[in-house]
């Protein structure tokens, strides 16, 4: 890894480095908190976790060739080079801090409520088109996901797309010093983690801190029809870049097209003041182009103007980004269509707030025949989380749902404003409500529930373990 030397690393996370003159001048193969991950000449970071203690491996990683290991405690004769560190979590991030300040390559930085991992798929199949882009797995988001995903990356890399999630303030801070973006993305401002951050100003002032260690010759994206968002009128001197559907003054979309779980299409029309200058033309300006997106929902067209957005601030012509978006994949839990056994399943089940459940409640009216919304607890909603869960209830009612099926002691709430609603709308449209305390029991009343030819929404938060949900359709008989 370039320049990541032990004497580097052990000056980079302020350690104790313990072994020869020799050894101190070689550079690393590749890092991991992962023992059954170590590389010959690998470094390892022990790392106290809550069910295991990192520490226990050190042994078995030189063992398989590690060539240094970061401890917090010290190994008496030990003869092989190790750093001795304060805590190993501060050492992780300060050497990924290091490794990226090394790396020449373009950084693009995505934070916001919801959408985050929509966007980078989006962004990073955007990207592909022109350089080699390496992107955050799943959700590997936060201060232990995003120093991990920074170890990823190889000097052949050219492009790192990178999610980064918080919760708290000052999260961001630590996040954005380590990964140094070059386009910072912010998605919208919602209702997430409220807990910590108590109000949609709050949640803009710490999504905001990713400013703080960006390239200030960077590029700020954001949506323009976020009302938060929109009040940030410039960035190191500069004006954002905006998008919207709305909010027609930058990057924006229309002729939009619902084509339910197919997905979307719209017409996305380029700026032409974000364009890049070449030498005698002026490359991508006010182009514009239709694009079928093929994932369903229409806050996919938010994402994918996020990233033609990027595209064009990374010099990518119109046929290229809208090449990329169509060629993109879903990953399950998020948007994620699976037709099996008879039934159509929209597989929503990462994770869930209100925002992005009522989205999907959207995306299921589209479909043709019965629906069936099977929607469990949303957490770290601060204490108006009855009333926000009671409200996606009355939503959902006033689309033509067939079934509501509830689990979990918040979505009792999702179902009383089912009821609610239609015990105060005469005509509204007749939908079947049944709660349940756990997915177990849940489960067990499926094969009952369910009709052949269903088309079914499953969506939680993460801590529900829907996935299971999701098994035991695909799996009954
Ligand atoms: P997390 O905080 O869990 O990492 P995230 O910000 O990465 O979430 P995604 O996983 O991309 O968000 O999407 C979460 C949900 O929001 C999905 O159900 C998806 O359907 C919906 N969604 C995706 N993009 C948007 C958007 N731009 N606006 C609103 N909802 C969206
Ligand atoms: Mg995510």
């Amino acid at each position: 890894m370039k320049g990541m030397t032990l004497e580097a690393v052990a000056k980079a996370c302020d350690g104790i480095y313990h072994g020869s003159d020799g050894d101190k001048i070689k550079e690393v193969s590749a890092i991991t908190t992962d023992s059954r991950q170590i590389q010959p000449q690998g470094m390892f970071i022990a790392i106290k976790g809550a069910r295991s203690d990192g520490h226990a491996y050190i042994d078995s990683c030189y063992d398989k060739g590690a060539l240094c290991c970061i401890s917090e405690q010290e190994l008496p004769g030990e003869k092989r080079p190790y750093i001795q560190v304060e805590s190993s979590l501060q050492a992780l991030k300060d050497i990924a801090q290091l490794y990226r300040a090394n790396l020449d390559i373009k950084v693009v930085g995505i934070t916001g409520s919801v959408g985050k991992t929509s966007t980078k798929e989006t962004i990073a199949a955007v990207l592909s088109q022109k350089y080699k882009v390496l992107k955050t797995q799943g959700n590997f988001n936060n201060e232990i996901g995003l120093p991990l995903t920074i170890f990823r990356l190889t000097e052949e890399d050219e492009i790192a797309v990178l999610e980064m999630g918080i919760s708290d303030f000052g999260e961001m801070t630590r996040l954005t010093k380590i990964a140094q973006p070059d386009i910072c993305v912010i998605t919208n401002i919602g209702l997430c983690h409220l807990e910590n951050l108590k109000s949609r100003d709050g949640i803009l002032k710490a999504k905001t801190e990713i400013f703080k260690s960006m390239n200030p010759d960077g590029t700020v994206i954001l949506n323009g029809d976020d009302d938060k968002l929109i009040t940030i009128s410039e960035v190191y001197g500069k004006k954002p870049v905006f998008f919207g559907i709305k909010n027609t003054a930058g990057i924006y979309a229309d002729h939009i097209e619902n084509l339910g779980l197919e997905g979307v299409r719209c017409r996305i029309h380029m700026a032409a003041d974000n364009a890049v200058q070449t030498e005698n033309q002026t490359e991508n300006a006010a182009e514009d182009f239709t694009v079928q997106i093929p994932v369903a929902g229409e806050h996919m067209v938010y994402n994918a103007m996020a990233a033609a957005a990027v595209g064009e601030a990374l010099g990518l012509t119109a046929e290229q980004i809208k090449t990329g978006i169509e060629g993109m994949e879903t990953i399950a839990g998020r948007n994620h269509i699976i037709r099996e056994n008879g039934f159509l399943i929209l597989d929503d089940c990462y994770n869930a707030n209100p925002v992005s459940m009522k989205a999907s409640v959207d995306v299921l009216d589209t479909a043709k025949g019965r629906k069936v919304c099977i929607l469990g607890d949303m957490f770290e909603l601060g204490e108006n989380e009855k009333q926000l869960h009671y409200e996606v209830g009355s939503y959902l009612a006033q689309k033509q749902m067939d079934v509501l099926l509830t689990v979990g002691a918040l979505s009792t709430s999702i179902a009383q404003g089912a009821k609610d609603y239609r015990k105060n709308h005469a005509g509204a449209y007749p939908c079947s409500v049944h709660t349940f305390t756990t997915k177990e029991e849940l489960i067990a009343q499926l094969p009952a529930l369910l009709k052949q030819g269903d088309n079914i929404l499953v969506k939680a938060s993460h801590a529900m373990e829907f996935p299971k949900v999701i098994e035991a359709i695909t799996e009954m008989t």
